[in-house]
């Protein structure tokens, strides 16, 4: 069988992580949350007290950085020059940050290259904003998952679980703002690649996603 890369962009909430890493396991390959670089940065550059769009800053940061994913059998640990820092990165006020740093150049090429060598050899499954678009655009098969906003709220609130002081109706307004952020920026904005395959997951469960994704997959690895 044929090893191919599979990319998952879609909004906050909209179960990508959880999809990409049951999908992953399921076909013996890894997962990348890009996301989760985008808030190893942002993480960083708020540590250092850097402003969002201190673009000199940012590139003297991404410079000094080493970002890497290390695996253990479930989960998919960050690491940000020998520290971990999965835990750290999921707050609310990392989300937000996340999108604003996102939005600079100078962010998205340092992460650029480091995505497109984390796919060399392909077996991965890639899960983003602009997977499909920029990033694989020659990726074997691209989906776009979607939910309702609401939806999608709901299920960050419970993500969250006792984590958060915010109600679910301020993680939805959260999730708006990310979601106009990300989509209204001029560089690798938030959309579905023309070839995605769009994905709606509002009244599907995440192992029925995972099912619909492998019935078009099947053909791709042959
Ligand atoms: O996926 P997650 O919610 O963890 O992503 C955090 C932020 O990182 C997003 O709101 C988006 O601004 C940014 N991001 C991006 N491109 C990606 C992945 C994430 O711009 N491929």
């Amino acid at each position: 069988m044929k090893l191919i890369l599979i990319t998952i962009d879609g909004p906050a909430g909209a179960g990508k992580t959880t999809v990409s890493r049951s999908l992953a396991k399921r076909l013996g390959y890894r997962y990348i949350d890009t996301g989760a670089l985008y808030r190893g940065v942002a993480f960083e550059a708020k540590s250092k007290g850097l402003s969002h769009d201190d673009d000199v800053g940012l590139e003297n940061l991404c410079m000094s950085l080493d970002l890497k994913f290390i695996f253990t059998e479930e989960v998919s640990h960050l690491f940000s020059n020998n520290k971990d820092i999965t835990d750290q990165i999921r707050s609310p006020e990392i989300s937000m940050f996340a999108s604003a740093v996102s939005a600079r150049p100078v962010v998205r090429r340092y992460l650029l290259d480091l995505q497109r060598d984390m796919g060399v050899g392909k077996g991965v499954v890639f899960e983003g904003r602009d997977m499909g678009t920029v990033v694989f655009p020659g990726a074997d098969i691209k989906f776009f998952l979607d939910a309702s906003s609401r939806t999608r709220a709901l299920r960050r609130y419970k993500e969250l679980a006792s984590k958060t002081s915010l109600t679910i109706e301020e993680i939805e307004q959260d999730i708006n703002q990310r979601d106009k952020n990300d989509s209204t920026r001029s560089l690798a904005p938030l959309k579905p690649a023309e070839d995605a395959i769009i994905v709606d997951s509002t009244d599907l469960s995440a192992d029925e996603v995972v099912e619909l994704m492998l019935s078009h997959i099947g053909k791709h690895m042959y």
